[in-house]
């Protein structure tokens, strides 16, 4: 009997391959028409630009078996993430970076004295026991206020005061003037996107996908069901539905330039979208040739049963109701959950491709042995 993956996203695709080079039958399915899951990109039919339908996507990352690994499936241009910020009517460099701070304060301090400037403006809270009093308690009220406010409330819906101290582990500002959005050695676009490089990985004998295909039709029989799916709709939400946040794109077209950079984040609560993204910045390389740019204005919200579930919530609540499915995949025989809506974490695409990867080994050794599959391959409540 064949396996059946459900998912034709990284996850999917990269344990469909593995397995396939193994020797094994695999049925890959996605309910999309597409494949590469919440990556998918695709070119705008106005424009020509590649889009992100699902959002802005760059990979990064510092796991040299997942760097080689992508190379195989499709060309990677080198690519340097940087974010702009609008806040109070004026542009600003982010993540809050020595820029920031001499911009925002109208100041030129080196960064011995800007350090010494932020810790006289940070708050003295021992023990800081939400979000808010984290961020007073590093960086103080001006920059907590014009950057992480305002658009943590538009981002989550909550109060920063109802969101956890832990989320913001590290000082959230730079001293230097490095404005690289992230601090990984490897940073690309795929040439010809995202959808292209999942396609190559599932380009291999053994491999059948079947798109426009819900799980919950099908009627046949496998070996087992490897589920990259949300966990609770797997299981009919029998102990409820777990909370997520959705994006609603709205988009747009202009003539040229729009905002002269990929993604531009709009902090002002009185602004209700988080960012825009303007598509055709993710590729340099041939960005001149289009005249026509296409946008997404980005607005955020809870998920109800007929959204895109995006970022997981993982409050209280749900880490109770994520135990009791944890509990039952565990006593359900046949089936084995993996990635970001398995695992219910939000996970990045080299972290998912690198626990895909790690994933199919333990699944291809187990399958020589003649074990079972277990039903994670990484706990979703931690160790
Ligand atoms: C807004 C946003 C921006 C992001 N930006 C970045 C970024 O810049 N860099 C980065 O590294 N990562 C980013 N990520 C994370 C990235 O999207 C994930 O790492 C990746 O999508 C995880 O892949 P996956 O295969 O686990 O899940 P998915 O890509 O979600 O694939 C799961 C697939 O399963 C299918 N499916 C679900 N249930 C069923 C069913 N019952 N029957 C049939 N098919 C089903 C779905 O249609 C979907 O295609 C971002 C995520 C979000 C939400």
């Amino acid at each position: 009997m064949r396996y059946c993956i459900v998912g034709a996203g990284f996850s999917g695709a990269v344990i469909a391959r593995a397995l396939a080079e193994a020797g094994q039958k695999v049925l890959v399915i996605d309910e999309r028409g597409t494949a590469g899951g919440n990556c998918h990109s695709e070119r705008d039919a106005d424009t020509g630009v590649m889009v992100h339908v699902y959002g802005p996507h760059i990979f990064h990352t510092g796991n040299e078996r997942v760097w080689d690994y992508v190379q195989k499936f499709g060309d990677w241009v080198p690519y340097n993430h940087r974010v702009q910020a609008v806040a109070g009517g004026r542009v600003f460099s982010l993540p809050v970076n020595l820029l920031t701070i001499n911009q925002f304060f109208n100041r030129v301090m080196s960064p011995d004295e800007a350090r010494a400037f932020i810790a006289a403006q940070a708050q003295k809270i021992a023990e800081p026991q939400n979000f808010e009093e984290q961020a007073l308690s590093m960086i103080g009220p001006d920059l907590y206020r014009a950057f992480f406010r305002g658009y943590t409330r538009k981002q989550w819906g909550v109060e920063p005061t109802e969101l956890p101290a832990s989320i913001l582990k590290r000082l959230p500002v730079r001293f230097t003037y490095e404005d690289s959005y992230f601090a990984h050695p490897h940073q690309a676009m795929p040439r010809d996107g995202y959808t292209e490089v999942v396609k190559a990985i599932l380009d291999v004998p053994g491999v059948e996908v079947r798109l426009s295909t819900r799980f919950e039709d099908l009627d046949e029989s496998f070996a087992h069901v490897i589920f990259s799916g949300p966990i609770d709709r797997y299981f009919n939400y029998e102990f409820g539905r777990l909370g997520y946040r959705t994006l609603d794109f709205e988009r747009f077209t202009h003539k040229g330039d729009f905002q002269g950079t990929a993604v531009l984040n709009y902090c002002d609560e009185d602004v209700p979208f988080t960012r825009i993204t303007e598509h055709k910045h993710f590729a340099p390389w041939e960005r001149d040739k289009f005249e026509g740019s296409v946008l997404y204005r980005e607005f955020s919200r809870l998920c109800g049963p007929e959204d895109i579930p995006y970022y997981p919530i993982r409050q209280t609540n749900e880490e109770a109701m994520l135990r009791k499915y944890v509990e039952r995949a565990k006593a359900t025989p046949g089936v084995s959950f993996v990635g970001r809506l398995g695992s219910y974490r939000y996970l990045d695409m080299d972290v998912t491709i690198a626990e895909a990867l790690d994933a199919s080994d333990r699944m291809i050794a187990a399958i020589r042995e003649g074990q079972s599959l277990p039903a994670f391959f990484v706990e979703p409540l931690g160790a």
